[in-house]
C-alpha cells in the first residue's frame, strides 16, 4: 500500500537529535514515503544532524538559523533550484533564556522576552512567507505549541506568552494562505523529555502531574505527534486549517 505522502516533498525545521519532537516527525514522513529535507542551526550542530539523516534516509540537510533573514533567502535560493516544490513544513523551534523558565515571570528582561518571541514566534512567520511561495500545489505548514499558551503553567512563563503568540500567528498565516490551499496548523504536544524540556525548571514534576491526572492516564509518545503531523500533512487532514490539535493523552480537558 502506497505511504500517505507518497510523492510529497517536506521540510523538517528543528531536529537537534534523536530526542527532538521534529526527529519523530521526520522518521514518520519518511515511513509514509515523504521525500525528507532537513535543517539545522548552524555550523555547531551540522556533523550531527548530517549523521540523524543518514537515519532517517532525508534527500537533504540544509542549514538555517530562522532569526537570519540572509540565512532564510539563502535556504529558498537552494530549494528552487533542487527540490522547487514543497508541500508540508514543519516548524519545530523554540528558545528561552533558561533564567527565564525558572525565575518569577514578571522578572522577565525585555531583551528575553524579545528573543524567545523571534526565535519561537515570529520564525513562523517568517518562514511561512519565504516557503510559502514554493508550495505551489498548495500543502501544510504547522508548528509545534504547548498548552502554557493558554494556561499558566509554572515556570513555562515567557515561552507560554510566546506560544500564545505563535497560536494566533498560525490562524492569521491561515487565514492568508488558505486561498493559496496551504492550511496552517499547530500540534499542541504533552510533555515530552527532550533537550529544550530539560531547561524547563521542574519538568519532571510535569511530567509526573500529566501521568497521574491525563484521561489516558501516560504522558504523550513523540510518535503519537509524528503521526498527527503526518495527518495534517497528507489528503486525511484536508479541511483542517488555523487549529490547535492537542497530542497530550486528553490532559487540556482535565478541570479538578
Ligand atoms: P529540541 O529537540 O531542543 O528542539 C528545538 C529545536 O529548535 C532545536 O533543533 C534547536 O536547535 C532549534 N532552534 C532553536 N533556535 C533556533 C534558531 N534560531 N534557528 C533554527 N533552529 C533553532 O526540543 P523539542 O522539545 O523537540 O522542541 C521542538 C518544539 O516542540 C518547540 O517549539 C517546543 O516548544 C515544542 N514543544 C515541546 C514540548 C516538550 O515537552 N518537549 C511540548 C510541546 C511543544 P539547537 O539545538 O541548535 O538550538
Amino acid at each position: 500500500m502506497p505511504g500517505l505522502l507518497e510523492g510529497k516533498t517536506a521540510l523538517v525545521a528543528g531536529v537537534a537529535n534523536r530526542w527532538s519532537i521534529a526527529y519523530s516527525i521526520a522518521a514518520a514522513f519518511r515511513r509514509e514515503g515523504a521525500t525528507l529535507l532537513l535543517t539545522y542551526q548552524g555550523e555547531r550542530l551540522r556533523g550531527q544532524v548530517e549523521e540523524l539523516a543518514v537515519e532517517l534516509g532525508a534527500a537533504k540537510v540544509l542549514n538555517c538559523d530562522v532569526t537570519n533573514d540572509a540565512e532564510l533567502e539563502a535556504l529558498v535560493a537552494t530549494l528552487q533550484a533542487e527540490f522547487p516544490k514543497l508541500d508540508a513544513v514543519v516548524h519545530s523551534i523554540a528558545f528561552a533564556n533558561k533564567e527565564d523558565l525558572s525565575r518569577p515571570f514578571s522578572e522577565t528582561s525585555r531583551d528575553g522576552y524579545l528573543l524567545s518571541q523571534n526565535v519561537s514566534a515570529y520564525s513562523l512567520v517568517a518562514m511561512s512567507r519565504a516557503l510559502s511561495p514554493l508550495m505551489t500545489d498548495g500543502g501544510a505548514i504547522m508548528t509545534l505549541t504547548y498548552l502554557g499558551a493558554t494556561r499558566v503553567v509554572e515556570n513555562y512563563n515567557v515561552m507560554g506568552v510566546a506560544k500564545a503568540a505563535l497560536e494566533a500567528c498560525v490562524r492569521y498565516l491561515a487565514a492568508e494562505l488558505g486561498a493559496k490551499n496551504i492550511r496552517v496548523n499547530a500540534i499542541s504536544a504533552g510533555p515530552i523529555k527532550t533537550a529544550s524540556a530539560r531547561g524547563i525548571k521542574d519538568f519532571s514534576k510535569v511530567l509526573d502531574a500529566v501521568a497521574a491526572h491525563a484521561p489516558l492516564k501516560r504522558n504523550c509518545d513523540p510518535a503519537e505527534v509524528g503521526d498527527t503531523a503526518v495527518f495534517l500533512a497528507s489528503g486525511l487532514g484536508r479541511g483542517v486549517t488555523g487549529n490547535t490539535i492537542f497530542v497530550d493523552a486528553g490532559f487540556q480537558v482535565m478541570g479538578l
